[in-house]
């Protein structure tokens, strides 16, 4: 079977490996239908001693069941089906919470991983997986998309609204205008806030997020554009969502927050130095982490995509074939397009 691969920092090509079987008895084969690009995969494609044939890092699918281990008792061969990153078992104290993203029953994180392929084996299947009414055939190619975003940024967008505990009546300010951050605009409506502002300076982005709840666009950065959040609020945001992962994007949140704010953040960090009293003299509560992917698809994202209640598949503004993925990839490196879909023939 064929599987993206990168080849160099920069470049991702497709090879030839063995089609994966069933290990373990909770484990589903799964044709993939969707794939995408995320914006972490990004991280990956641009590192300099990415070694040649490295596996893809995509973790965001929907597909067909084709064949399923022997504890699987949820799905068949034959089901349309969400494969969400996060593999939660469903039983241990982290996912009865509601936070399947990180399961205690894993060690370190068990995300999926070498999605961008025609087939793979999702572990942790019997309740991780999230089963679709019908075949592929049944929904329109803008279902799909929207479909495919609950395996991941919907439900991490949908995150950083809960773990701020965003709520009727609230003030937000979402950082990052990619996919995620499109999805946060979503979720913080869903929730009931009264303004939403998403800080973006890419027109379309901000079309987008206008379109999808936001009820303010601000383009500055650093104090300029925290001066400007302020004064759109008459003062401080009740939540902040960082979507993007980077110490700037964390002190963006910090400095739109109120003293008693909420900050939710759902952005993979690519820093390490925040000590935890930095947020002490301001009294702001800090949370976030690995989405809880099947909890909300199973509670309510996925009720919401089918009765056309939200339409987060508008953040895929391009499509590939699986093997033009080096274009998908590219695209998004150079922000040409907010998230790449992958076509499987
Ligand atoms: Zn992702
Ligand atoms: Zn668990």
């Amino acid at each position: 079977m064929k599987s993206a691969v990168y080849t160099k920092a920069g470049q991702v090509g497709i090879e030839e490996i063995k089609r994966p079987s069933i290990q373990e008895a909770d484990d589903v084969i799964i044709r993939v239908v969707r794939a995408c690009v995320c914006g972490s995969d990004l991280w990956s494609y641009r590192n300099p001693d990415i070694k040649a044939g490295h596996k893809n890092s995509g973790h965001e699918a929907i597909g067909i069941v084709e064949e399923v281990g022997e504890a699987i008792t949820t799905v068949k061969p034959g089901d349309f089906i969400i494969a969400p990153f996060t593999h939660g078992c469903g039983q241990c104290d982290a996912c009865r919470a509601g936070y399947d993203g990180t399961c205690d029953r894993h060690i370190g994180t068990n995300w999926s991983g070498g999605v961008q392929a025609e087939y793979i084996r999702f572990h942790f299947a019997n309740w991780a997986l999230v089963k679709i009414p019908g075949q592929p055939s049944d929904y329109s190619e803008g279902m799909l998309k929207s479909l495919l975003t609950l395996a991941d940024v919907m439900p991490t967008g949908y995150h950083a609204a809960r773990v701020a505990n965003v709520q009727k009546g609230d003030k937000v300010v979402v950082i990052g205008d990619g996919a995620v951050g499109q999805c946060a605009v979503i979720a913080a409506k869903m929730r009931g806030a009264s303004q939403i502002i998403l800080m973006s300076r890419h027109e379309d982005r901000q079309q987008m997020a206008l379109e999808s709840g936001a009820t303010a666009v601000v383009a500055e950065r650093g104090e300029e554009g925290i001066a400007k959040v302020r004064e759109i609020l008459g003062g401080g945001a009740d939540a902040a969502l960082e979507c993007v992962g980077t110490e700037a994007a964390v002190e963006q949140a910090l400095g739109v927050l109120h003293n008693g704010g909420r900050m939710g953040i759902v952005g993979v960090p690519h820093y390490n130095n925040r000590a935890l009293g930095s947020t002490f003299a301001q009294n702001i509560s800090v949370a976030g982490g690995a989405a809880s992917a099947t909890t909300y698809d199973k509670q309510f994202l996925l009720k919401a995509v089918l009765d056309g209640d939200i339409n987060p598949g508008r953040v895929f503004t391009s499509s590939y074939k699986l093997k033009d993925i080096d274009q998908a990839y590219k695209a998004m490196d150079e922000r040409k397009t907010i998230k790449s879909m992958i076509v499987m023939d």
